[in-house]
């Protein structure tokens, strides 16, 4: 018997290249209106997305507000004149294209079902991105429940996000849940405090600073041994 038998997954860097479909969404979508693709304009973009990402994750503003209000930013940084609502529709539709997954996410779904887990994707995000990404992946049968944060109207960490999770999953037993995430903010701030287990998945190593996750992976193989064994 499995460890856990129900594993809520992130998806944004822990099984999907989030990394490798933002650059090649924002390519696209600076090109498209005549800007050059630069390694500076790049570090822009990430400089004004990321922190408006945290300040959502804190709940100190919407996923509606920021969405725009990147673009919105990024084009008075550019010198532009374009309309940030129309940038950042653009920029969700090439996102919703990119659906490279990372190493090992595929062979570690198809561990996991074989062993008789049920698996939820958790992810904060775009509906419509994350479906379409979903849906074009490998991925798209491993899941029995799909929860979008703009779609349960509670995102990671707050504990209404990871009730709907477990509810949808059917989770009966607490202890045999284990939540399995890249970012500490959000995945593993929350399942703590939503009373799960955890797994860290830093591939890129780090210090989990006030957190005490479960378990620390460098692959997602190591994640999957932590979940089966
Ligand atoms: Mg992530």
């Amino acid at each position: 018997m499995p460890r856990y038998d129900s594993v809520l997954l992130d998806a944004d860097n822990t099984l999907f290249d989030f990394d490798a479909a933002e650059h090649a969404a924002l390519r696209r979508a600076l090109e498209a209106r005549g800007y050059p693709f630069t390694p500076e304009a790049e570090a822009m973009y990430h400089a004004i997305n990321r922190p408006l990402w945290a300040a959502f994750d804190r709940g100190d503003v919407t996923q509606d507000f920021l969405v725009v209000e990147r673009f919105r930013r990024l084009t008075e940084a550019l010198g532009g004149r374009d309309d940030p609502a129309a940038f950042n529709r653009d920029y969700l539709a090439y996102l919703g294209q990119g659906s490279q997954l990372l190493p090992g996410a595929e062979a570690l779904c198809r561990d996991l079902r074989a062993a008789g887990c049920r698996l939820a994707l958790a992810t904060n995000g775009v509906a419509r991105v994350q479906r379409a990404r979903l849906e074009a992946s490998p991925l798209k049968e491993a899941f029995q429940a799909v929860i979008i944060s703009q779609e349960v109207g509670a995102q990671k960490p707050q504990p209404a996000f990871f009730a709907a999770a477990m509810a949808a999953l059917g989770v009966r037993d607490k202890s045999r849940c284990v939540m399995v995430g890249d970012t500490l903010g959000s995945d593993i701030r929350g399942g703590i405090a939503a009373g799960l287990d955890t797994i860290w998945y830093r591939p890129r190593g780090g210090s989990p600073g006030d957190l005490s996750p479960t378990y620390t992976a460098a692959s997602l193989r190591e994640v999957g041994q932590y979940i089966l064994s």
